[in-house]
């Protein structure tokens, strides 16, 4: 009988992106929580899964393989998850890895732009915090953190690197129907990542449009009303249906690890979705 009472964390970030725990960590977190799978879905990165997978055979935690692409409309900032993506195909691996390219050549840039605002933080220690993983705006902004410039990881965003702050760089980023073609390329299954996070229907119903089979309700930036409301559209539209922490260790104040729990059934649909591709 399946049970009934399983629970998932469909988004989980390891320092393969920018969270602070590596993936054998984040999978025994899990286990810690009394979840019964979680998706390791790294910002452009599927360089965790195998290790998370590895654990979590050893100590029985179900690990969905993901990755989270940063995609561009209209300006905005829209990630696109890809569960069960091809995560050994040489093709998408080149690809991530010019994506990952392009992130080392913004944080570059992003510093620079800091340095003209007589905020002089050293790159080194950047890709130091970063260990060769996919580098993003939280590895500046420990380093910002480190070196006395702002008080909270927070304020980095706020003052400096958060969208339309004045070291912000956006990154190489292809558009959402390009990000779902891609995910559909390499067999993976495509998931609006936190719609609550752009503030705009319109965006939702563009993705729908360019054939998302999914969307994150759950998510910790989403109040019980905003997940109502994506609950709704995803049945009218009879999409896939997820939710996630967004776990980045405890690099945002807190874990959020186990906040979000959500019953097995949502896995197995999206399961089910694979099988009949
Ligand atoms: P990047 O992919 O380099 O643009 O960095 C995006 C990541 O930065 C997100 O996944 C979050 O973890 C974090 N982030 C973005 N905006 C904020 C914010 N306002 N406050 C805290 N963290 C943020
Ligand atoms: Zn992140
Ligand atoms: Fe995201
Ligand atoms: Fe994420």
């Amino acid at each position: 009988m399946a049970n009934t009472k399983a629970m998932v964390d469909f988004h989980v970030h390891t320092n393969c992106s920018d969270g602070l725990l590596s993936p054998d960590e984040v999978v025994r977190k899990a286990k810690e929580i009394g979840l019964a799978a979680i998706g390791i879905a790294d910002h452009d990165s599927v360089d965790g899964i195998e290790e998370a997978i590895k654990t979590g055979d050893e100590i029985g935690i179900e690990v969905v393989p993901a990755v989270e692409l940063s995609c561009l409309y209209n300006n905005n900032d829209i990630h696109v998850l890809g569960y069960y993506i091809d995560y050994k195909n040489p093709e998408l691996l080149s690809f991530l890895e010019s994506v990952q390219k392009k992130r080392l050549e913004r944080a570059y840039k992003i510093v620079g732009k800091l340095s003209e605002q007589g905020i002089n933080i050293d790159v080194e220690r950047v890709l130091e915090l970063s260990s060769g993983a996919s580098v993003g705006r939280p590895h500046i902004a420990q380093a910002l953190l480190e070196q006395g410039y702002v008080s909270s990881f927070n304020e980095a965003f706020w003052k400096f690197i958060g969208y339309h702050c004045p070291a912000y760089v956006p990154k190489m980023e292809i558009n959402p129907q390009e990000g779902i073609n891609l995910i559909k390329k390499f067999a993976g299954i495509s998931i609006l990542a936190h719609p609550g996070s752009y503030h705009k229907d319109d965006i939702v119903y563009a993705l729908i449009a360019a054939g998302v089979e999914g969307i994150e309700v759950w998510h910790p930036e989403h109040s019980e009303n905003s997940a109502e409301h994506y609950l709704e559209i995803s049945q009218k539209n009879g999409l896939l249906i997820t939710g996630g922490s967004d776990c980045h260790g405890g690099r945002k104040g807190k874990i959020f690890m186990g906040e979000i729990r959500v019953p097995y059934h949502y896995l197995s649909e999206l399961k089910q979705k694979r099988f009949e591709k």
